[in-house]
């Protein structure tokens, strides 16, 4: 048995009803007739506030399971998508994971909510920002930094886990030597319309891969935004 989640203050949003129980519930319902079957991570997505993580004018939509816009042309990618690749790192029982594409901050605040220690790495500053608010005042402990994460974080490493949360055309090399033999780098590589998932695992000899299934994510890009 795991540890259990992380306390997280629930705050609602004036009169919405988001902090209600039905509306997660029925996320949570979803997520498993779709596959999903780590309760842990189920049980995280039902405790981590969604709705804190996108604008106000879209709180309404935070627990459909679906991608939404956060900014600066970038989306908080879609619960079953976060479930998916949360589900394939837990599996390793991880207690380091990198996150590569902050974004919100939604898929490090499940991650840190499950009681790992996580690392991310942002390439728009003014999206780390606003991530970096949420998880302070939902008391989440999450290491970042604002950089080119195709570069990883190496004084950091290596992970025992690694999450890329933008496409890619290959698995970067960089990454794969940042994390442990026994570990696992879940990425999407792709075209920029349509990437598979790819659940990358570290042995002595090299990698072995599996696909998690097709996804389209914002692509994985160079250089740095404020
Ligand atoms: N995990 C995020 C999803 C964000 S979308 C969430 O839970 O909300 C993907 C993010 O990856 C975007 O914020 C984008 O700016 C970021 N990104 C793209 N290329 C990157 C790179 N090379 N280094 C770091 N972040 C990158």
């Amino acid at each position: 048995m795991s540890a259990p989640l992380k306390i997280i203050p629930q705050v609602d949003v004036a009169g919405t009803g988001l902090t209600s129980q039905r509306v997660r519930d029925r996320l949570a319902e979803r997520l498993r007739e779709t596959g999903i079957k780590d309760e842990q991570v189920i049980h995280a997505i039902r405790t981590v506030p969604r709705h804190l993580f996108v604008d106000e004018v879209l709180a309404s939509r935070a627990y459909e399971d679906t991608a939404l816009p956060i900014g600066a042309g970038q989306t908080i990618s879609q619960p079953w998508v976060v479930a998916k690749m949360t589900e394939a790192v837990m599996a390793t029982q991880p207690k380091k994971v990198l996150e590569i594409g902050a974004g919100s901050g939604y898929q490090a605040a499940i991650l840190a909510a499950l009681n790992v220690e996580v690392h991310t790495v942002e390439r728009i500053g003014e999206l780390l920002r606003l991530a970096r608010k949420r998880w302070r005042s939902l008391g989440l402990e999450i290491r970042s930094k604002h950089d080119d994460g195709r570069a990883g974080w190496k004084e950091n490493g290596p992970f025992d886990a690694i999450m890329v949360t933008a496409g890619g055309q290959a698995v970067v090399p960089e990454l794969i030597e940042q994390l442990k033999v026994g570990g696992v780098l879940v990425a999407p590589v792709g075209s920029a319309s349509t990437q598979q998932l790819l659940c990358v695992t570290k042995n002595e000899e090299g990698t072995t891969q599996e696909s998690l299934g097709q996804v389209v994510f914002v692509p994985l890009l160079s250089g740095l935004q404020d």
